[in-house]
């Protein structure tokens, strides 16, 4: 298999010059010209460092405000997350989102105030209008996963399954589709 990175492209581009039978356009924000609905919802999220605090398990804020979970993963190190604005500015984190963050989990737990600082990242989500995500076939030969909004890692294993499972009813009944037609959600 031909692996490129950091390299732009387009579906219709790649199918032709790879000479398979399918692909899957996963773009993200990137799939915008093919789907005017598409938007983008920042997220930032913070990661730090402490070996005072113990969480066994993730924390979930119940506020009106801030819907802020902290994840603890290995070594001490925990992160707290995520904002969620109507934005696809990927430039870094504000100061309010910062505070917002720091400051719930600092709330939960005073010894956060001593927890070191490793990084602060924001990038735009992928959402469709209803906020569910869509697998769809989008043409001859191309199927289009896009939408996954707050929970792509938590639910890539299941969407891939499913999708590998559409491909492989499609490959046996290509006309059983017709292009456009929503296979799950
Ligand atoms: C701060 C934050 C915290 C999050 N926390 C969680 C969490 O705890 N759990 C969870 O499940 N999800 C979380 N998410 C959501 C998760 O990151 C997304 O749901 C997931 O990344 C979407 O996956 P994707 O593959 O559809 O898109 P992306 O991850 O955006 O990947 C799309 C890829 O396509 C590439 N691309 C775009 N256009 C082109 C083109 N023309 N040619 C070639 N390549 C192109 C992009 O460069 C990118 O690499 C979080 C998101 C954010 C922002």
């Amino acid at each position: 298999m031909d692996l490129r990175w950091g390299e732009e492209t387009d579906p219709d581009t790649l199918l032709k010059r790879c000479g398979v039978d399918w692909g899957v356009d996963c773009r993200s924000l990137g799939a915008k010209p093919d789907m005017p609905t598409l938007r983008g919802v920042r997220g930032e999220v913070i990661r730090v460092h402490s070996e005072e605090i113990r969480l066994h398990r993730p924390v979930r804020l119940i506020h009106p405000r801030y819907p802020i979970y902290i994840a603890p993963k290995p070594e001490g190190v925990f992160v707290i997350g995520a904002t969620e604005l109507e934005s696809e500015d990927d430039d870094p984190a504000t100061v309010r989102s910062a505070l917002e963050l720091l400051s719930a989990a600092h709330s939960l737990n005073p010894a956060f105030g001593e927890a070191r600082i490793l990084e602060i990242a924001a990038n735009p989500r992928p959402a469709l209008p209803d906020n569910l995500l869509r697998v769809e076939q989008a043409g001859a030969g191309l199927l289009r996963i896009n939408g996954l909004y707050r929970h792509g890692f938590m639910i890539a294993p299941a969407v891939v399954e499913n999708a590998l499972g559409m491909l492989d009813a499609l490959r046996k009944d290509a006309a059983s589709l017709a292009p456009g037609a929503v296979i799950a959600n």
